[in-house]
């Protein structure tokens, strides 16, 4: 079953440690939500777990390997990071169709992921002009293009309307109930009950609270 195995991860910035041996697993078929303050490693755990980034020590697996030695890597886990760069002058459309012929995907993938995400109607406006919600959507619509067993999704519901919020929580739980493996991250906690399975709380690097959502709620 697809997962991800965070082992004693570590990672430091000059003087901030900003990982600071952190374990944990994410499960095939749960929203895992990866909840602490702004600062407390949540983007940089993501980061190396993409292999985006090194750690100093540990690893974070994907299917029991490290991602970077994964080939095709849109179909094997897909990814909504906060600072998604997205080129001003593109059309949506075009930003997708960039990412499907790079990663061997067809067209028709690029239209069922923009129906999936509500913005089949503005795919043929350019990127610059996307409300902050229009760029999470696209954002989510490159994390699905490639229909990966397990996602990330860095502060997802940022900038999104009410709607929004509510579609993307639905989003969540429905990728988990296909069998997927959901990390979503947030600094506030009410937001990650309502959708997540399990919480895996951070603080200053460390794991302060791993449990299933069910028994949180019952030791209320
Ligand atoms: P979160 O996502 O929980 O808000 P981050 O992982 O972004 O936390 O940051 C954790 C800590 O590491 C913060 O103190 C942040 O300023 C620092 N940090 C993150 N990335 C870098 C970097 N590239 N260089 C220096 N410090 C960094
Ligand atoms: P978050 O929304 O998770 O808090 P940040 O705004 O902290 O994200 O980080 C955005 C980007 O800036 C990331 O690539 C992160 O690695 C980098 N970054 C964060 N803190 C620092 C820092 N103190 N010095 C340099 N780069 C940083």
């Amino acid at each position: 079953d697809p997962t991800i195995e965070v082992r004693g991860l570590r990672k430091r910035y000059r003087t901030t440690v900003a990982v600071d041996g952190l374990s944990f697993t994410v499960r095939a078929g749960e929203v895992t939500g990866f909840v602490g303050p702004n600062g407390a490693g949540k983007s940089t755990t993501m980061r190396l777990i993409l292999g985006l980034d090194s750690p100093d020590e540990g690893e974070a697996l994907v299917n029991g390997h490290p991602y970077r030695r994964l080939r095709t890597p849109l179909t094997q886990v897909g990814a909504l990071l906060d600072a998604a760069a997205l080129h001003p002058g593109r059309r949506g459309r075009d930003h997708l169709l960039w990412l499907a012929q790079s990663n061997g995907l067809g067209k028709r993938r690029v239209s069922e992921v923009l129906d999936q995400v509500g913005l089949a109607s503005a795919a043929r406006r350019r990127a610059g002009g996307y409300s902050l919600g229009m760029q999470q959507r696209l954002g989510i619509a490159a994390a699905l293009l490639g229909d990966p067993p397990i996602l990330l999704f860095d502060e997802p519901v940022n900038g999104l309307d009410p709607d929004g919020i509510v579609w993307i929580r639905g989003l969540m739980r429905s990728l988990a109930a296909e069998g997927r493996a959901v990390l979503v991250s947030s600094h506030l906690m009410g937001e990650l009950e309502e959708t997540a399975d399990r919480l895996v709380a951070i603080g200053r690097g460390r794991v302060v609270a791993d449990t299933s959502v069910a028994e949180l709620l019952a030791a209320a």
